[in-house]
């Protein structure tokens, strides 16, 4: 069973709510004890710092001239406040020849911290099989995050955060050249394309980050989560493959 912390459950419920304003649901009834419980869960799960208060920032160089000289940057960044809970940094990992596709997500989880590599853990595990059944291996496509330290206890990650990391994001597209990048989940695409109109919304349809065309599609964590929604990631999965020219394999048996 998927953990599931007081994040994952606002998120969750963030996107429930998107779908079903969506589906053009105009009122819902909720329970009052809920509203309360929602209410004070931020009293007990201490939510680290959002400025710079007690860290060391440095300017990111705006023109690296390599993944290595990011990774060197990365590593040594005390550039937003999760440098101080943070194990590893987990700058992101593939092919960074020109593949046909990156996937980005949010930011590093537990799992991802201890090994400083992007999507181990279980969500990890679920993209690792959605590559697969794109014809793909992890080795062919990149895989990296909008943020490279981990956000405590698992959160989301804040503006300020993504806004701070994003310039190394930037520069490793510019560097990488996917053809295509598949955006994972609400708040990659939200630190992305700073758009507000939720997944729910923007999935399926084109959007750009850098001149690339970019896919907005649900996170794995999600899937996890929610299992009836890998319908609509395998369509959105299947017109990245339209774009690149390319068939799903035949399914393994
Ligand atoms: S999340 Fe990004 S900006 Fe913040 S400390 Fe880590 S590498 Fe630096």
């Amino acid at each position: 069973m998927a953990e599931t912390t007081f994040y994952n459950l606002v998120e969750n419920l963030e996107t429930y709510l998107e779908y079903q304003r969506d589906e053009g649901v105009q009122r819902l009834e909720v329970d009052r004890a809920v509203l309360t419980a929602l209410a004070k869960e931020p009293e007990a799960v201490p939510v680290p710092p959002g400025e710079l208060a007690g860290v060391e920032a440095a300017p990111i160089p705006s023109e690296f001239k390599s993944l290595e000289e990011i990774t060197a940057h990365v590593s040594a960044c005390r550039n937003c406040p999760l440098c101080q809970t943070r194990t590893n940094t987990v700058p992101g990992e593939g092919n960074a020849d020109a593949p046909d596709i990156m996937f980005i997500g949010e930011g590093p989880g537990a799992d991802e911290d201890a090994q400083g590599r992007p999507f181990v853990g279980k969500a990890g595990q679920l993209l690792t099989k959605m590559i697969d059944a794109m014809g793909y291996s992890r080795e062919e496509v990149f895989i990296a995050n909008v943020v490279k330290c981990r956000p405590p206890n698992n959160r989301t990650p804040l503006p300020e955060e993504m806004e701070a990391c994003l310039p190394y994001l930037w520069q490793q597209v510019g560097l990488i050249k996917p053809r295509v990048i598949v955006g994972l989940g609400a708040t990659a695409i939200k630190g992305l394309l700073g758009k507000t109109a939720g997944i729910t919304r923007l999935r399926g349809t084109w959007q750009e980050y850098g001149g690339i065309r970019l896919m907005p599609t649900f996170h794995p964590s999600y899937l996890l989560r929610d299992p009836s929604k890998k319908k609509e990631v395998w369509q959105d999965l299947q017109l990245v493959l339209k774009e690149l020219g390319k068939e799903p394999p035949p399914r393994k048996k």
